[in-house]
């Protein structure tokens, strides 16, 4: 079988070079394990800061070892009570064809109850867990909020705006890297408003799609995004804080945001959060957000790239913005 591996860490912008595509034996699976074959791997920014050697809330990747990230597959093989052959199911072991994996650190899925199997790396999976999770709980929204999500026409970004929309916001404004974006964003997802960072200062753009201020700031981005939306935070105003995208790939420590401490005269409440520490949530989360995609509420895009081996390009082009929605990859026979 095929696995992608680790082949150099990257300073600065990562490269094809940094990846080595292997071929290794399939795995045999011990006692309590399943035997899984991968048809769907996620690729997901926090990927980029594994590849790096320094501390944080997940381990780092290691050089000439595969790497690792959400997955789903078919149960081939089974020593596991309880899950059988032809079980499908949610894992931690992507980027590879074949998985032996413990029955504890799999999560079997009802493969009829999403609209695409890879709805459980997206939508219905971490990445809508991260938006459902952050909106309401770290940001505290409540109906009538003024809500502004920066990466908004990406996998957590596009949900953060359609669930602020069905939960009764006042207006949901959404930031994104092209035009074409920005149109996806208000014609497709709902949004009142959204514009191309690339056009204008952010501040200036922001200032124009919301002259009355923000009540909540769904952060992805960090630097220029995060400084605007300082400024423009209502009184009690709230942040949840995701991601800082624009900063990944930086060698120097970012120049924004330069004007936090307005954040102490207007009692703002900035807020952190990792979703795995959330999971309690998935039950509410699944039985929501599920319904809104049942019924044509809430509507989900991928961009898929085919083929284990082109994997890394898919994890760089997510860097590079070239996914709307959830960037996955199809492994190469998966029929689903
Ligand atoms: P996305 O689907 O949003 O893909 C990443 C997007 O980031 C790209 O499409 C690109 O879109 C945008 N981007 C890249 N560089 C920049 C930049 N310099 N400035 C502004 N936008 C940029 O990824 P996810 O939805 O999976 O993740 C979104 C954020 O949420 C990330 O920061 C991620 O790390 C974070 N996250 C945090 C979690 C947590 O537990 N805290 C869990 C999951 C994700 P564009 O064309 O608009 O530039």
């Amino acid at each position: 079988m095929k696995e992608i591996r680790l082949a150099a860490r990257p300073t600065g912008w990562p490269t094809a070079a940094h990846f080595e595509v292997a071929e290794t034996e399939v795995p045999t699976p011990r006692d309590g394990q399943v035997l899984i074959r991968n048809l769907f791997m996620s690729v997901d920014p926090y990927m980029r800061g594994r590849m790096n050697d320094t501390k944080s809330y997940v381990a780092p990747f290691e050089v000439g070892a595969p790497l690792d990230g959400g997955a789903i597959g078919e149960v081939v093989a089974s020593n596991a009570e309880g899950i059988a052959v032809g079980a499908v199911v949610v894992h931690g072991y992507g980027w590879r064809e074949y998985a032996a994996v413990d029955a504890a650190r799999v999560r079997v899925v009802d493969p009829t109850a999403a609209p695409t199997l890879s709805a459980y790396l997206g939508v219905l999976g971490m990445t809508g867990l991260t938006a459902y999770v952050g909106l309401l709980d770290i940001a505290q929204f409540r109906e009538g909020d003024t809500v502004f999500v920066s990466g908004a026409a990406g996998a957590v970004g596009s949900a953060v705006g359609q669930i602020a929309r069905l939960r009764g916001a006042k207006r949901v404004i959404g930031s994104a890297g092209s035009a074409a974006k920005a149109r996806h964003l208000t014609d497709d997802l709902g949004f009142d408003a959204a514009f191309n960072y690339r056009d204008a200062p952010v501040r200036d753009q922001l200032h124009a799609a919301a002259p009355d201020g923000v009540d909540v700031y769904f952060d992805n981005v960090g630097g220029d995004h995060l400084e605007a939306a300082i400024g423009a935070l209502t009184t009690y105003g709230r942040v949840a804080l995701c991601g800082a995208i624009a900063q990944y790939n930086d060698a120097a420590p970012p120049a924004a945001p330069r004007n936090l401490a307005l954040a102490i005269g207007k009692e703002l409440n900035l807020r952190g959060f990792i979703v795995a520490n959330h999971n309690h949530r998935m039950p509410e989360f699944v039985a929501e957000v599920g319904g809104w995609l049942r019924s044509g509420q809430l509507s989900a895009r991928e961009t898929v790239v085919d083929g284990l081996a082109n994997a890394p390009e898919a994890f760089l082009g997510l860097l590079r913005g070239e996914n709307t929605g959830k960037m996955i990859v199809r492994l190469c026979g998966s029929e689903q």
